[in-house]
């Protein structure tokens, strides 16, 4: 169904449909639960002193030797806990989405996804955790200082490789079909003062019905990436704000802001895991079935106490990426003067994600990394932007 087309002049946020406010409240509860498995699974795998037994395996099949049985371990650890969230992973990622019709996904594909998600994430372990854990043997007392230090190229690093190694996995990166589009998105970008960028239209048609579009990478992998989805479902004005919005987080240094932000997270965090692991093992370390941090088997400790720290700042986090979000808006407002257009995608997209326009404040400080929608809308109702204000 058409949204209807609204006139020129303020934009009215319409009431979320029924399904909308279902699919927003079972969403409260599962994320809800979602938090409470992340934090009682590695409990329960450390408690039961499943961790040591599977460290024990792995150091076995290594003959005891450094990197293998660290790797091992981390692969029985990352398989375990994969199967034992399987069903729930099954019913957020597949069946719920089929059930509000917000996906088109095959099941061959979710599968081989999850399966492609979990060769990369041990990949990745296997590629970096050896060094936090070589760093706790070396130097017990200022590991997590070394590790913190690491933090920010790991992470620029990961910026960089992820567009273009990581979501080609998952997803057929093309060429925009639409060329005469593409030259109006490429036009914003210059306005914009990003030149040399090239436009990729992702197919993420075959996985969902929600619509996204990013601006990353420097260079020569300096790439406007706009899901098929957006495409289908936003009129060109609107996708021009879209992009417009995007390359606001772009040229106003989010992603480099939000890197720099989280390894100093990082190394506040590996500190608070130094200060109380400590007390940790001398208190459960007979039930965990190790006595130091530098063994492997400590893995389920540290992502206990990473997650419970991660859990206890996401409301900073959250509030620091709404403000991002909203001079992105700004930044795409005062690029196109067109606040009709900004409006109205919003509304499209609330129509489209099955988004709630105005959600409680609860929602808002634990859950929204964005202003929700009908405060997006008022903004832009209010916003004078420069192009405005020049062009009268
Ligand atoms: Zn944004």
């Amino acid at each position: 169904m058409e949204p209807p087309i609204q006139p020129e002049g303020p934009v009215v946020v319409p009431a979320p449909s029924e399904k909308a406010v279902r699919y927003h409240r079972s969403g409260n509860v599962i994320w809800a639960v979602e938090h409470l498995v992340g934090l009682v699974l590695p409990a329960a795998i450390l408690f039961s002193g499943l961790s040591a037994r599977l460290r024990t395996i792995a150091a076995g099949v290594a003959h005891g030797r450094f990197y293998p049985t660290l790797v091992l371990t981390l692969a029985l650890l990352t398989l375990v806990m994969f199967v034992v969230q399987l069903p729930l992973a099954f019913y957020v990622g597949y069946r719920r989405e089929h059930a509000y019709g917000l996906s088109s996904q095959r099941l061959g594909k979710w599968i081989a996804d999850e399966l492609k998600g979990l060769i990369v994430g041990v990949l990745l372990g296997a590629a970096v955790l050896w060094v936090p854990y070589l760093l706790l043997r070396a130097s017990p007392e200022r590991w997590w200082i070394w590790t913190g230090a690491l933090a920010l190229p790991f992470f620029a690093l990961v910026l960089l490789v992820t567009p273009v190694f990581i979501a080609p996995l998952f997803n057929k990166f093309g060429p925009m079909r639409d060329k005469s589009l593409e030259a109006e998105v490429l036009a914003v970008a210059a306005q914009a003062g990003v030149e040399g960028a090239r436009v990729f239209e992702v197919e993420k048609s075959v996985d969902t019905k929600k619509v996204n579009a990013y601006v990353t990478g420097v260079g020569k992998t300096k790439r406007i990436v706009l899901w098929d989805t957006l495409l289908g479902r936003l009129t060109p004005r609107q996708t021009r704000f879209v992009v417009g919005h995007e390359l606001g987080h772009y040229v106003l240094g989010h992603v480099w802001l939000n890197i720099v932000v989280s390894s100093a997270l990082t190394v506040a965090a590996l500190w608070a895991v130094h200060a109380t692991a400590d007390a940790a093992l001398a208190r459960f370390g007979a039930r965990f079935g190790f006595d130091r941090l530098a063994d492997p088997a400590s893995m389920p400790l540290l992502m206990l106490l990473l997650s419970l720290f991660a859990t206890a700042i996401s409301p900073a986090m959250l509030a620091l990426s709404r403000h991002h979000e909203r001079a992105a808006d700004r930044f795409g407002l005062d690029l196109s003067g067109d606040n009709h257009a900004a409006a109205t995608a919003f509304v499209a997209l609330q129509e489209q994600n099955l988004a709630v326009p105005r959600p409680g404040r609860l929602y808002k400080f634990f859950r929204a990394s964005h202003p929700p929608i009908g405060e997006r809308v008022d903004f832009i109702n209010a916003y004078r932007s420069r192009a405005r204000v020049a062009g009268e």
